[in-house]
């Protein structure tokens, strides 16, 4: 079988587009679930001084990963200097990321127009750079920008380009369709000639757009073509219309086209890693997605539905199961009795067949009132410890109380006051805060970490409000998602409220009460997997 690796670079592009932002708590959690489902190189970001991708990378460094690399990007060396002396690219090569991926320029009226470099002193810039990566340890993958418009004006050249960075020792040359206006025969027909010219001695990619909504069809006529690297996003989120959807390009691969990606097991994982990149990014899953869409697999005409049960091949182009995806999805993604026991497994809780089938009954219903808990990690697992029965409370409420109040100067004052019991303790506490929520957070912290002290460690790194439709004629409802994290993992949980402040005790809560449950030492290393 030949195999294709797949390339994500939701953390770099993707984050390009309208409103994508995630902190790099979260940007780890993504890496996490990336490497689970088996993606091969993993970009995520340019390393710099920003305090940000600084933090980012630091945190990376002390993930283990079963199978993905980390690429760090950058871009070829600045013009008129050697590779060493330039910071950009002496910090590229500092960061623990074992693959630098340099984009770098092939076509010549860009040089000309836009970058001012001859077209020998670019050819020069490449050798430079991806020679003082490789001097430096680093693979080299070699980002070949606006490729399909350099091979239109002068495929001469855009060949010399690419040429230049695999004798100076790049394993990869991809091919960019930057402007994302190729259509599939042209794709084809260049990237055949690439793969003849070079791909003995150098693997393909391919890096499209989705601007002329050929993104995804695209990258499969590429590796058709000969490409054996596919580079695209979650959900093909990106800049404008978006990156190629490595969501849609990966099960095209490997069940139509009998290719081999990350195996049959992980495809499974496709549908949960799916949602949980949407609802980290605070989006809504696309219900008529591709593949893994609530909607992919729904029958609603009568005659489908009987055609559906009589051979499911009739209106169904795949069976739903090896995407992760099924036919009764109307109600819940999570629904399968075989996604509850493999989380549960994952988080090292054992569900017998009773257990199992109380806690797809709840997911449903709670699914139903708009619990997601894909990005709520922490409040799944505590849910299936409460069915099986594995489940200690932190503390008991008596009651809270929140006010804010503002004044003529216009300033805003919050305070909270909480009643709890914790181990046949009575604890009342009062404390201030920016918000609501920030004075409870505090005034609970301030109850719990006199018994509990090792809670005072964890930190509310984000925290996400949305308004979900109004349910069967209720008023709106607010959904809280809240990450947390311990300085060593992160995790997730969820409130669902027509109260935002009740919603958003609700995942508080849930959040110290993760934290607070007894780990299974067995299960040590499974439960810090369960926490992507
Ligand atoms: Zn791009």
């Amino acid at each position: 079988m030949t195999t294709v690796q797949l390339y994500d670079t939701t953390l770099r592009d993707g984050m390009q587009g309208q409103g994508m932002s995630l902190s790099a708590a979260e940007k780890v959690r993504v890496v996490r679930a990336l490497d689970r489902l088996g993606i091969h190189f993993i970009e995520a970001g340019f390393p710099s001084s920003n305090p940000k991708e600084e933090e980012l990378f630091e945190l990376l460094g002390s993930v283990e990963l079963s199978s993905a690399s980390v690429c760090a990007f950058g871009m070829t060396r600045r013009r008129g200097i050697a590779a060493e002396e330039d910071d950009a690219l002496r910090t590229l090569v500092s960061s623990f990321a074992p693959v630098c991926t340099l984009v770098g320029k092939t076509w010549g009226l860009h040089l000309e127009k836009v970058t001012r470099v001859t077209r020998e002193e670019n050819v020069a810039m490449i050798v430079d750079s991806v020679n003082f990566c490789r001097a430096n340890g680093k693979r080299v993958v070699y980002d070949a920008e606006h490729f399909f418009d350099a091979w239109d004006d002068d495929s001469g050249y855009a060949l010399e380009c690419l040429r230049a960075a695999v004798a100076a020792g790049a394993e990869n040359v991809t091919l960019c369709d930057t402007n994302g206006a190729t259509l599939p025969a042209e794709v084809a027909h260049a990237t055949t000639t690439v793969v003849a010219e070079l791909g003995e001695r150098v693997q393909v990619g391919i890096h499209t757009h989705n601007d002329a909504e050929c993104g995804v069809a695209n990258s499969l006529a590429a590796v058709e073509a000969g490409a054996r690297m596919v580079q695209g996003t979650m959900n093909g989120i990106g800049e404008r219309c978006g990156n190629a959807n490595l969501v849609s390009i990966l099960p095209a691969l490997e069940l139509k086209l009998g290719y081999e990606i990350v195996g049959r097991d992980r495809v499974r994982l496709l549908t949960e890693t799916s949602h949980f990149v949407d609802e980290l990014l605070n989006m809504t899953p696309d219900a008529d997605q591709p593949y893994v869409g609530r909607n992919a697999f729904a029958h609603k005409g009568g005659m489908h539905v009987a055609g559906v049960q009589s051979d499911a091949r009739t209106f169904e182009h795949l069976d739903p199961d090896l995407v992760g995806n099924s036919r009764d999805v109307l109600i819940s993604e999570l629904s399968g009795k075989g996604s509850v026991l493999s989380r549960a497994e994952r988080a090292g809780i054992e569900l017998d067949a009773d257990a199992a089938k109380r806690a797809v009954e709840r997911v449903k219903e709670r699914e139903h009132r708009g619990y997601h808990y894909e990005a709520a990690d922490a409040s799944f697992e505590l849910m299936l410890r409460r069915e099986a029965g594995q489940y200690s409370s932190l503390f008991r409420l008596e009651s809270f109380r929140v006010i804010t109040e503002k004044r003529a100067d216009g300033r805003v004052e919050t305070e909270a006051t909480i009643k709890i019991w914790v181990e046949g303790r009575r604890y009342v506490r009062t404390a201030e805060g920016n918000g609501p929520v920030n004075a409870l957070d505090r005034a609970l912290r301030a109850a719990i970490t006199d018994l509990h002290p090792h809670l005072s460690d964890i930190e509310l790194t984000d925290y996400k409000v949305r308004i979900l439709d109004s349910h069967d004629g209720t008023g709106a409802i607010t959904r809280v998602l809240l990450d947390s994290s311990d300085g060593h993992d992160s995790w997730g949980s969820i409130g669902v409220s027509e109260n935002i402040i009740e919603a958003s005790w609700e995942a508080l809560v849930d959040s110290l009460e993760y934290a607070f449950q007894p780990k299974h030492a067995a299960g040590s290393t499974q439960h810090a997997a369960a926490r992507t």
